[in-house]
């Protein structure tokens, strides 16, 4: 069915039918450090009618914690850290699931947020930001080392990614028998400023599968991978889900792809005339301008 603009006419039904909402993050709660208007009020009155929030986000590069310290940091302090899955966390779950041994060390081309993630799940990280002082040498007998116990690659958003990062995660997932290659989102852009879209983690993984030729496990949305969270954390069917995002290709198709209701919002990347041209495939339930709508049709 074609999407619906949300109105006094379909919203009770839609908020009847909802035991949990999935909130997307950027350009939905926030547009880079700047709060939407009506969003506290918004989620103050969903809460208050017993319904269940939820923040996912894609971007790795902060950790739940730090998460939680930006919606307080915006005006937001109800959101606790247990309240929100970022894909930095999503990586090191993925990890903790598949019982991926503590022996083994992962290595990380992305942000301090994976890294604490890893580190609160027991796991060792290595590389990180700050990693690339020591630039690989261009000489004819150079052998670079890199660590034999590097059982997986996690790889996120990093502004300073270099050469030096992409070899050795290359040479992990290359020469390391049996290791894992994980993407935290493939996001082509994000908004690291509120004005403009800028290169996202799609361009590093996108480099890693170059150099290792190797397709990685994308733990972010469009996958479901978090979605097993959300199913054990409050036991309801997904149907009872509505995912509330600005992104066709990530937000809407992860809550399509696990059986939710679907509510695109104007706010973020998306416009009216994307959303309806006749070359967009991915169609949401129900969209509307912002989320301050649903508070407008709760009060009227
Ligand atoms: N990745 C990065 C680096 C970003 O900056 C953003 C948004 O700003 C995203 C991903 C998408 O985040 P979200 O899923 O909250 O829209
Ligand atoms: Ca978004």
């Amino acid at each position: 069915m074609a999407p619906q603009l949300l109105s006094s006419r379909n919203f009770e039904s839609l908020f009847e039918s909802v035991d949990t909402f999935l909130f997307d993050c950027d350009g939905v709660i926030w547009k880079g450090e700047t709060l939407i208007d009506g969003v506290s009020q918004t989620l103050d009155l969903i809460r208050a009618k017993g319904k269940n929030v939820v923040f996912v986000t894609n971007n790795s590069v902060k950790s739940r914690r730090q998460y939680a310290e930006k919606f307080r940091s915006l005006g937001v302090p109800s959101v606790t850290q247990d309240e929100i899955l970022s894909s930095s966390f999503a990586a090191a779950m993925y990890l903790k699931i598949n019982n991926f041994p503590k022996d083994k060390k992962v290595y990380v081309i992305g942000g301090e947020g994976i890294l604490e993630e890893l580190q609160i799940a027991g796991f060792t990280g290595l590389g990180g930001p700050e990693d690339g002082e020591k630039r690989a040498e261009w000489k004819s007998n150079c052998l670079f080392e890199h660590d034999k116990s590097v059982g997986a690659v996690v790889v996120g958003l990093d502004p300073n990614i270099n050469y030096y990062k992409l070899q050795y995660g290359t040479l992990c997932v290359r020469e390391n028998p049996g290791c894992l290659f994980i993407a935290t989102n493939r996001d082509a852009v994000g908004h690291m400023t509120d004005l403009q879209e800028w290169p996202g983690a799609g361009c590093m993984v996108a480099a890693m599968c170059g150099s290792t030729e190797r397709e990685p496990i994308t733990v972010g949305k469009p996958s479901t991978f978090m979605m097993d969270f959300l199913l054990q954390k409050f036991g309801t069917e997904t149907s009872r889900m509505c995912m509330v995002g600005d992104r066709l290709d990530t937000d809407i198709l992860f809550g399509q792809n696990a059986g939710c209701k679907t509510l695109l919002v104007l706010s973020g990347v998306t416009s009216e005339s994307n959303l309806l041209d006749k070359g967009n495939k991915i169609e949401p339930d129900y969209y509307t301008s912002s989320v301050s709508d649903i508070m407008k049709l709760m009060e009227s």
